[in-house]
């Protein structure tokens, strides 16, 4: 932990910056606990000369909202996805996967806007259409660009442990290549949702993401990076089906998993939180409530108003009632109330923590505790135009942060 802090330099927090570039990698479902359990001197050395801490993720947990509200720097409410899934005012299904979706500014666009260069990758296909649309280079690992995988070869399948690794190879030759001055880069969860941290596996590969990002800044001049994640992940054993739940209870409702997405053979559509729809909500609300509430595994029972307050979501992109999880509690479609599983999941208040490691002159005095300050530090106006106010409450934060 450095001691002496050194002022935010104009230079370096300004668009069209002339230091180097900066690096924003998200590890998708990296708790802090793979960390814990892995050798990583690069990020160890991140943490020891930049900031390390663990923070928080935005609720629900899940892969979409997160990515956004890091891109943005903006809480759900204020950007538009609330989950990765949503039932329209018409009932219709959307999948919160295009660009025209997020309703404020990203610091890629920011960026694009000011003449900088941007690059964007991605190990699923799915975020690549979010981070790519202001981006002058993108691709993911299952839409190779084909200059990259002549120079590495073909990428290993979406669904295996060697994805991300393929990603964190290409991402050097990016820099070399194109000369981003702000690069973004993704992975997917594969991993995480397979594996717990003690895991053999699981150690190995994020050993060796650990040497790929020391790979990827070594030699670069005044180069910048922020490390996080988009949530943690958990162990869940119990799954429940909200809507037969209330089924049996004469209650007609539409229950959707907040993680639901196109790439079930991750997490079966199961997450640690759901939005409950009711038709007759006027006649079902009080009751519904009730009967949710007395199941075992349930913690919490919201209704829209609450949890658009509580957690900063939009009330027309969520349920009449929002269904918070015990950590071992997935939600799920099923013709029975309660079943037993054996997987790994996320999307509860339980997956929250992720690591935020930042390092280099962007992010110095960078005051942030959440996953999204990333991109609310590299969003913000230059220093000076700030108050003073938040400039004292920088330099103290910055002082007591630790890993
Ligand atoms: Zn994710």
């Amino acid at each position: 932990m450095t001691t002496e802090l050194t002022p935010p330099s104009m230079a370096t927090r300004t668009p069209g910056t002339e230091g180097g570039p900066t690096i924003v990698i998200c590890f998708d479902g990296m708790a802090p606990a793979y960390l814990e359990q892995t050798e990583t001197p690069v990020f160890d050395r991140l943490g020891e000369e930049g900031r390390w801490l663990t923070g928080r993720c935005q609720f629900p947990s899940v892969t979409n909202v997160n990515n956004v509200s890091i891109l943005t720097g903006a809480r759900p409410a204020d950007h538009g996805i609330n989950a990765n899934f949503a039932v329209g005012p018409d009932g219709e299904e959307v999948y919160m996967e295009s660009p025209d979706m997020i309703r404020v500014p990203t610091f890629l666009q920011r960026a694009a806007e000011a003449g900088q260069r941007v690059a964007a990758i991605s190990s699923k296909d799915k975020l690549a259409r979010i981070i790519g649309e202001h981006a002058h280079v993108t691709f993911s690992v299952e839409r190779p660009a084909e200059w990259v995988v002549a120079e590495i070869g073909e990428p290993p399948p979406i669904y295996s442990y060697e994805a991300n690794l393929w990603l964190l190879r290409a991402a050097p030759l990016v820099v070399e290549r194109e000369r981003p001055d702000v690069l973004y880069v993704t992975t997917t969860d594969y991993l995480s949702h397979m594996l717990p941290p003690q895991a053999p596996e699981a150690r190995t590969a994020f050993a060796e993401s650990d040497r790929l990002v020391g790979a990827l800044i070594e030699g670069i001049p005044g180069v910048s990076i922020a490390i996080t994640a988009d949530h943690g992940m958990n162990a869940k054993h119990r799954g429940i089906s909200p809507e037969a739940v209330l089924r049996q209870a004469g209650i007609e409702s539409v229950s959707v998993s907040t993680l639901q997405d196109r790439y079930v053979k991750h997490h079966g559509n199961m997450s640690g939180s759901a939005y409950v729809h009711l038709p007759h909500e006027a006649a079902d609300l009080g009751r519904a409530r009730e009967v949710l509430a007395a199941r075992a595994g349930i913690e919490r029972v919201l209704t829209r108003a609450e949890a658009a307050a509580e957690f900063h979501l939009d009330p027309e992109r969520i349920g009449a009632l929002v269904l918070l999880g015990d950590e071992e509690t997935a939600f799920g479609a099923g013709d029975e109330p309660e079943w037993t599983i054996t997987i790994r999941s996320h999307g509860s208040d339980y997956e929250r923590e992720v690591p935020l490691i930042t390092w280099g002159p962007r992010f110095e005095g960078f005051d942030g505790f959440e996953n999204r300050s990333i991109g609310e530090w590299l969003m913000a106006p230059p220093p000076q135009q700030r108050s003073d106010e938040y400039g004292q409450q920088s330099s103290i934060e910055t002082e007591g942060s630790a890993r």
